[in-house]
């Protein structure tokens, strides 16, 4: 079979070396005690015939900050002249995996010892994220992709209306997106040694109670397909998954059990003939503003009063971003588009996007196949769509304390990001 792309994939063990605090949950009051499973970044590098490459890397972390994301793809770009706009950096939300600086930033007292450790920690996955996806160029071989679709069931809405409002729970009524999206990456003997694949949930079938590092669901998923499918590689990207959980959740063996659900989607998909990827690589990437509520200094120097320590943590950083002079309006946001030919294109946007951003999306372009991927590039809060903003809840409005943002996003968060993938999807001849 000729090929029609050269693509190559890498791994590297990312699991940190001594025990560190596990990232995602408030509630933590003590380091990781030992992994369930090693976690890994991953890289899978694809190049056209004429010479353009891609390089997806995928992680089991919580979120990787720009301040990592920006620092490994220049590097990627000097040494490897790969553009800003042809790397995209997935992290699958894992919140059995190490804290990353400066992601989730008020979520923590953390002591001198353990901050010296974590950054420590940033440094070193600063390293490795560059080597492996170098690794995965340097091994690029003739190849063909073809894309296609499975399913998974685990996912729920956790939206739950209450009372107080809106909590986190389950909402039966409210919107999933059960796709999983596959990418199968075969060699010239037609066997695949890569499969990137997604779904649209939180990696959080595993609680606050756990201290074992683990990739979680997405963990157990990329296992179960690597050892069922020998010599393969399989990468997961999270999709705009922020207002889903998966159900039920809390216990090892639920993560294993959904792990296991979603490999089968993708092997299911993975099993159809799918379409194959003919054509050139595209991409685009563009970085704009999102705008903050408006507030004023007296908001933080009430809030610093308060019993709740991360609203003083959150009230003492606007305070000092204040009496420096720069209080925090806005918060620069990536937006991505990688075109794979004819047959699917992936939109990366920053932040844990809630699902109606990928329902509206889909709306937008009903004849392309799509990845709309969330936590990429940067996390650096929530990502609430107009109807999440007036609804209120965690997702709109709390989280925001424990992400040290000034407070919800304005009302024209959603119609910016919607504009900013118009504009990446046109760059990329998608109309
Ligand atoms: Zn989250």
């Amino acid at each position: 079979m000729a090929a029609d792309y050269r693509a190559g994939v890498a791994t590297a063990d990312i699991t940190p070396k001594e025990p560190v605090w596990l990232s995602g949950y408030a509630s933590r009051t003590r380091p990781a005690e030992g992994a369930l499973q090693p976690l890994y970044a991953k890289a899978l590098a694809v190049e056209d015939k004429k010479g353009t490459r891609i390089v997806v890397v995928t992680t089991d972390l919580i979120g990787l900050p720009r301040v990592i994301t920006d620092v490994v793809a220049a590097r990627l770009g000097k040494e490897h002249g790969i553009g800003r706009a042809n790397v995209v950096f997935n992290s699958s939300h894992t919140h059995t995996g190490p804290v990353i600086r400066s992601n989730l930033s008020t979520m923590y007292n953390l002591s001198p010892d353990m901050s010296a450790k974590l950054d420590v920690y940033a440094r070193d996955l600063t390293e490795n994220l560059f080597q492996v996806a170098a690794a995965a160029l340097g091994q690029l071989k003739p190849a063909n992709l073809r894309y296609s679709e499975g399913t998974a069931g685990f996912a729920i809405n956790r939206r739950e209306a209450a009372a107080a409002g809106v909590r986190i729970g389950v909402n039966p009524k409210g919107p999933v997106d059960h796709t999983v999206p596959v990418l199968v990456v075969s060699g010239e003997d037609g066997k695949p040694f890569a499969v990137l694949f997604g779904y649209t949930c939180h990696n959080t079938t595993l609680t606050g109670e756990h201290y074992k590092y683990s990739g979680d669901y997405a963990g157990y998923a990329q296992a179960e397909l690597e050892s069922s499918m020998p010599g393969t590689t399989a990468l997961f990207v999270i999709l705009c998954g922020a207002d889903q959980n998966p159900n039920p959740r809390s216990s090892e063996q639920l993560a294993r059990d959904h792990g296991r659900a979603l490999a089968e989607g993708v092997k299911a998909a993975a099993a159809k003939p799918g379409t194959p990827v003919k054509g050139n690589l595209r991409a685009a990437y563009q970085q704009i503003k999102l705008n903050f509520r408006s507030h004023t200094r007296e908001d933080f120097v009430k809030e610093s009063q308060s019993k709740n320590r991360y609203e003083v943590n959150r009230a003492q950083a606007m305070l000092k971003a204040y009496d420096e002079g720069s209080p925090v309006r806005t918060t620069p946001y990536p937006v991505q588009a990688i075109r794979f030919g004819n047959a699917v294109t992936m939109v990366a946007l920053g932040g844990e996007v809630v699902i109606d951003y990928s329902i509206r999306i889909k709306k937008q372009y009903p004849k392309q196949s799509l990845f709309v991927a969330g936590y990429s590039n940067d996390v650096m809060s929530y990502i609430p769509s107009v109807r999440i903003l007036r609804e209120g809840g965690y997702e709109a409005e709390s989280s925001m304390i424990y992400y040290g943002m000034p407070g919800p996003y304005s009302e024209d968060v959603e119609e910016s990001i919607i504009g900013s993938v118009k504009s990446v999807m046109k760059r990329v001849g998608i109309k």
